[in-house]
């Protein structure tokens, strides 16, 4: 592969998880997830979950300064390394500044930020349609990729599914906005870099599998 640490950029519910679950498998690197944090976060109450939540909820992005302090820490962690797939961060210029920063500190540097494009007039069925495994935190979809034997996910058998909070028809315009008008200027951030890569994520999640490869160079 061409690159050990990456971006996946893309708008919400555009199936950035999806992919960078299988870059992790694929390449044995892990897959760093904001929105994962903060829902663990609200799910231990902590003081930072419960400051989260509300924000979360009304499909806004919460502050810069809470997230930059999670991403600071985790890419700390062993773990790291090997390399990372930063899947829903940064999604601000300041956040991208701030990545820049923590990565030249230690003399690292990312090698490709790929945006996975969708169209936003697909992304209120793939949003509203997403369920997610209890127990393994296998993501699913009502229409699109449902476990092969109902109600059984297919990667830990377990029968408890979950659905998010912000996860309704009501958040989607909200989070589009989000998107549009802070997180879409990070695409000539990155392209003036050099790093940017896109590919259509209006596909099977196979092809768009198979092109995400392709780009990585493997
Ligand atoms: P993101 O992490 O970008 O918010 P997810 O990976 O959670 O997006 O995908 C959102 C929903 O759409 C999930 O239910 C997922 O199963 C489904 N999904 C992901 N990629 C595709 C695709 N290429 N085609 C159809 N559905 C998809
Ligand atoms: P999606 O799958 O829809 O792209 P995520 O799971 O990445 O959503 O994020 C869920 C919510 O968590 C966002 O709507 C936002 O409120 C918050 N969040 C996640 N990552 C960030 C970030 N990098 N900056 C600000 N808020 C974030
Ligand atoms: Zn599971």
């Amino acid at each position: 592969m061409g690159g050990k640490r990456l971006i996946l950029m893309g708008p919400p519910g555009g199936g950035k998880g999806t992919q960078a679950k299988r870059l992790q498998e694929r390449y044995g690197i892990v897959q760093l997830s904001t929105g994962d944090m903060l829902r663990a976060a609200v799910k231990a109450g902590s003081p930072l979950g419960l400051q989260a939540k509300a924000v979360m909820d009304a499909g806004k992005l919460v502050s810069d300064e809470i997230i930059v302090g999670l991403i600071a820490e985790r890419i700390q962690q062993s773990d790291c390394a090997k390399g990372f797939i930063l899947d829903g961060f940064p999604r601000t210029v300041p956040q991208a500044e701030a990545l820049d920063r923590l990565l030249k500190e230690k003399e690292l540097k990312l090698d490709k930020v790929v945006e996975v494009a969708v169209p936003d007039e697909r992304l209120m069925e793939r949003i509203t349609g997403r369920f997610t495994c209890a127990k393994c935190g296998e993501g699913y979809h009502d229409t699109f990729k449902q476990p092969k034997k109902p109600g059984v996910c297919d990667v830990c058998g377990s029968t408890e599914f979950t659905r998010r909070a912000d996860d309704s028809a009501a958040t989607v315009g909200a989070r589009l906005k989000a998107y549009h008008d802070q997180t879409a200027p990070l695409m000539p951030y990155y392209k003036a870099q050099g790093l940017l890569e896109v590919i259509n994520g209006d596909r099977d999640i196979d092809v768009v599998s198979k092109d995400l490869e392709r780009v990585l160079g493997t």
